[in-house]
């Protein structure tokens, strides 16, 4: 009974995650009333989204150029490095405003049940980094308190002893299973400044 284009967005909408059937009816709907022009800017956003978005060739976080806009931050401290699961986890760690480093993004946790083993995450590439400076790299391990994020600090910090880097974690008072993504900013502070 509705017009193909409309059932069209409806379905693109409800593939969305979060988003069910009723929500993705009432989202399309609402696009309907909206102007043509706000419509075109949205429909551009969309067609940008892969074209225009690139992946930092330093720390893996998103990017509009080669190098994300820390890494190519001169105020920042490129000798401390905080290492992350995915790109998701920066934004609650910048928005603490407490960490003057760089990040790296590992693209993922160990979990060899889900087949992710050490060579499919960016390892190499962290060490390649940490060995271009003749300095003494710092390396604040952030993951989620959670089995594979133990795991995988676990195996950084064995890993790394091949490098002179100094590995640290970021202090429990994460809950454990929390999410990096979901805790406030406080706790987060407190887990940076007392890091082990
Ligand atoms: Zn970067």
């Amino acid at each position: 009974m509705l017009p193909q284009p409309l059932k069209n967005l409806i379905e693109h909408f409800s593939k969305l995650p979060g988003i069910g059937q009723r929500t993705a009816t009432r989202l399309a709907f609402f696009l309907l009333n909206q102007p043509p022009d706000d419509l075109k800017d949205f429909a551009q956003a969309l067609m940008e989204l892969k074209t225009k978005t690139k992946v930092c060739q330093n720390c893996f976080n998103l990017s509009s150029e080669t190098l994300c806009a820390i890494c190519s931050d001169k105020k920042r401290n490129p000798l401390i490095i905080c290492v992350v699961e995915d790109i998701l986890d920066i934004i609650p760690l910048e928005r603490t405003k407490q960490f003057g480093g760089l990040y790296h993004v590992l693209g993922g946790l160990i979990s060899p049940t889900e087949g992710l083993t050490p060579d499919k995450l960016k390892i190499k590439e962290l060490i390649a980094r940490i060995k271009k400076h003749p300095e003494q790299v710092e390396i604040i391990l952030a993951f989620n308190p959670t089995v594979e994020g133990d795991a995988t600090a676990l195996y950084l910090e064995r890993i790394l002893k091949t490098t002179n880097a100094k590995v640290s974690r970021l202090a429990r008072g994460l809950s454990a299973g929390g999410d990096l993504e979901y805790t406030d900013e406080a706790t987060l502070i407190n887990a940076l400044k007392n890091r082990k």
